[in-house]
């Protein structure tokens, strides 16, 4: 019954670290293997042979049994741990760490090329056919262009007709090609003919946000209509999760928060509220299928049934003092860690009104983003929510919201 797949996950600020073990799936017993904690490394030690894995170059592994292990939770294919930890060495983490920086965002139109924008819902049009001259960009990651438009320092003025800046779901262009093809309500604006939400304003006269998800984009030939949104590169969940992040508000030195809204195509509105650890998350993993490295590589090992039968003899057992140990190599990512609610229908969200108006009433701004992203985000929450679980032994706290993190990969 070797070991599947080690995974450590470390808050930055913290001096403990939580680990999860998981068993190969071929045998269901949980007899044979011993797991023993040193100061630099965690051995899991079968009948007739050992895996270790060295974690002396992170960590001084706190071995007094006062204070230094937990073991929370053990099941017949996992074992999780709380270790604490003597001291963390920062440069060999780093040293050891995929390392993931924001990218900007791709957007398939260039100055050459003529389109034209509708409404998504009932095609009226929004922006005829044009040329734009400058497409660039926005030059600041934000869901909130008035971060740049109307920043004090930043003196911006009207921009040019024929500008067109974008971001992760939305453009800014003049609203001298708008005309009175959309309806301003306060700052938001809505299409005439159909009333749907289309964008805001950013300023009197100065410039105008459109939502991509709520665009169709047409070319010079009329008989391509595609919807906006497919003109933009699509973003990984670490890439779209590194974007949000400049948005987030501070709510404490610990915490903050992003408030994420998205209008799916029937127009069901989904909200999802992010509480979000400051403090990084350092997450150490092994490869997967170590058990089938380990096949491959020790051709003496058998069977678990095999090594039963024999147990009883004891030069077998003499045999086991001299075993072979296999070297479990982890490999570091960064992430963070998040608590977060999502309320996908019109029942879910008035059962959790009360959290959304607090929200409001704290000030937290609400980001639109599209429904892919959405969905993106929300899996790959759910497929971590698992982990975390196992890693960190809790239970699902309906208050406090599911428990997460998204991992960066490249
Ligand atoms: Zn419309």
């Amino acid at each position: 019954m070797p070991l599947e797949l080690i995974v450590i996950s470390l808050m930055r600020t913290s001096k403990w670290i939580n680990v999860l073990m998981m068993n190969s799936p071929e045998d269901d017993s949980t007899g044979q293997r011993r797991i023993v904690v040193t100061s630099n490394g965690i051995r899991w030690i079968e009948q007739d042979f050992e895996q270790f894995t060295p974690l002396g170059k992170f960590f001084e592994i706190n071995t007094n049994p006062e204070e230094g292990l937990t073991v929370d939770k053990e099941t017949d294919s996992e074992t999780a741990m709380k270790i604490s930890l003597l001291s963390i060495n920062d440069e060999a983490l780093e040293k050891h760490t995929v390392n993931v920086v924001i990218e900007g965002v791709h957007l398939q139109l260039n100055e050459s090329m003529a389109c034209g924008l509708q409404c998504s819902n009932c095609y009226k049009d929004l922006v005829d056919m044009r040329r734009f001259n400058c497409i660039r960009p926005m030059p600041i990651y934000t869901l909130k262009p008035t971060k740049y438009f109307c920043s004090n320092d930043q003196m911006h003025s009207t921009i040019c007709e024929g500008d067109l800046y974008y971001a992760l779901n939305y453009i800014v262009i003049s609203p001298m090609i708008l005309g009175k093809r959309v309806i301003r309500n306060r700052e938001h604006l809505h299409c005439s003919r159909c009333l749907q939400l289309v964008g805001e304003s950013l300023g009197e006269q100065m410039a105008v946000q459109l939502f991509v998800d709520t665009l169709f984009v047409s070319s010079r030939s009329q008989h391509e209509v595609g919807r906006l949104e497919h003109l933009f590169d699509q973003l990984t969940v670490s890439q779209l999760m590194l974007h949000l992040l400049h948005d987030a508000v501070p709510i404490s030195e610990e915490k903050t928060r992003l408030f994420l809204k998205t209008v799916r195509s029937d127009g069901q509105l989904h909200y999802m509220l992010l509480l979000v650890d400051t403090s990084q998350l350092h997450l150490l993993r092994s490869k997967l299928s170590l058990s089938e490295h380990l096949n491959s590589t020790n051709g003496r090992r058998r069977s678990p049934k095999s090594y039963n039968e024999l147990e009883p003899e004891p030069k077998r057992q003499r045999l086991s003092d001299i075993k072979p140990v296999h070297e479990v190599e982890v490999r570091g990512f960064r992430g963070c860690r998040i608590s977060y609610h999502i309320f996908s229908s019109d029942e879910q969200l008035a059962a959790n009104d009360e959290l959304i108006e607090q929200w409001h009433k704290d000030g937290t701004p609400m980001l639109r983003i599209s429904y892919a992203m959405m969905m993106d985000l929300h899996r790959e929450l759910k497929i971590n929510e698992t982990l975390v679980a196992k890693m960190e032994r809790s239970t699902p706290d309906v208050k406090e919201g599911r428990t997460s993190y998204i991992i960066y990969h490249n």
